[in-house]
């Protein structure tokens, strides 16, 4: 552990110089010409540490890197993204730049740097001579927006891995994340029925004033104390004030902890029924990402971590969060997930993004020495 951990801290330039490499090239997921720039760089720089690499070619959106490096036991498939929520040209309102031990740009937090710990870890791995299982490496394009074209391979992959780590950042002070709520988004739509509003208003059927009496049922079905939370995000609906409304919309943003909490959720949106006479409701919609919860196996993966970082000299924490990322997948998949590996660091999706570079070896031994532990 101890020459990991030097080996990883004689080595944090080259840490920082793949974190602005990648940061350079942008990547919004939207735009898969950028982000396969972003992708070649990551290959090319997967190839030199000594990785077979395949991409897992896609139409719309970037195409995925699968990235594999040879050892003994069952794999470690470490999991993560490059792609980003910033548009091209971001780069000009928010320039890469180190301010002390901060390294600023978008993307450095979430999460092109956890993609250099990973190369940092197995650079380290390598110059050690340390055994290590072998290593799946899933680096993939469209997280930010849903990961419609990268949930079959993590699950495919995730399956037949050990553990999955992922390199998303830490939370707040570097805790690892143990728990992720699932996350569900439910369309509301109410068809009404026109008519004009001061000739024949008994006539119609109001879309709206249906739609708001769902809204309020739906609030009902938030429970915070179980840390199910329910927000009604969008609503729409209507033409004219003297138009009683045909059409009304709402877009639902629900959390939920654990899978009986989002089967719950579900449910209760399939049981709504129209209120008032004469309006039809469809509901679309479901829990996308389900829980990362802290099973048995999650919380022995992490007593492994934790046994690793006292042994780097620090006291590894945990905690959860509302946020979902592709570890929730695999946690579903009974696989045991470690998330939140990444950097330290603030400003996820803000203007503020940035990593503590001074955190960087430290976080780059501490996936070498699990991976050395997780070696069967
Ligand atoms: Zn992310």
């Amino acid at each position: 552990m101890e020459r990991l951990l030097q080996h990883c801290e004689s080595h944090v330039d080259e840490i920082v110089e793949t974190i602005e490499a990648l940061v350079r090239l942008e990547s919004p997921s939207t735009d898969k010409a950028a982000v396969d720039r972003c992708g070649a760089e990551i290959a090319e720089r997967l190839r030199r540490a000594g990785a077979d690499v395949e991409l897992l070619r896609r139409e719309e959106r970037g195409d995925h890197i699968l990235a594999r490096i040879p050892g003994s036991g069952r794999p470690v498939l470490l999991l993560g993204h490059f792609d980003t929520v910033w548009p091209v040209g971001a780069l000009g309102r928010m320039a890469l730049r180190r301010d002390g031990t901060r390294l600023h740009g978008p993307g450095t937090f979430d999460m092109k740097a956890g993609i250099a710990i990973a190369l940092g870890a197995i650079a380290a791995l390598r110059a050690t001579g340390t055994e290590h299982p072998p290593i799946s490496m899933l680096w993939t394009t469209d997280e930010e927006i849903g990961s419609g074209t990268s949930r079959e391979p993590i699950e495919s992959i995730a399956r037949g891995a050990a553990a999955v780590l992922v390199l998303e950042p830490a939370l707040p002070g570097g805790a690892l994340k143990t728990a992720r709520k699932g996350c569900g988004e439910f369309e509301l739509t109410v068809q009404g029925i026109a008519a004009h509003a001061g000739v024949d208003p008994g006539k119609g059927a109001s879309a709206i004033h249906e739609l708001a009496a769902q809204v309020a049922r739906i609030q009902r079905f938030e429970d915070l104390d179980r840390g199910v939370s329910v927000n009604v995000g969008i609503i729409e609906g209507g033409s004219r004030p003297n138009v009683v409304a045909e059409h009304a919309r709402a877009v639902v943003d629900v959390r939920a902890p654990t899978m009986t909490d989002a089967r719950r959720v579900e449910a209760e949106f399939q049981r709504l029924q129209p209120v008032g006479r004469g309006t039809r409701l469809n509901i679309r919609g479901g829990f996308e990402r389900p829980p990362l919860e802290r099973t048995a196996a999650v919380a022995h993966l992490f007593s492994v971590a934790r046994g690793v970082a006292s042994l780097l000299g620090r006291d590894l924490q945990e905690g959860s969060t509302g946020g979902g990322s592709d570890g929730n997948f695999t946690g579903a998949l009974g696989v045991p997930t470690i998330d939140g590996l990444g950097p330290v660091g603030d400003g996820a999706h803000a203007a503020h993004e940035y990593v503590d570079v001074a955190e960087l070896p430290w976080r780059a031994a501490l996936v070498a020495g699990l991976l050395n532990r997780l070696t069967s």
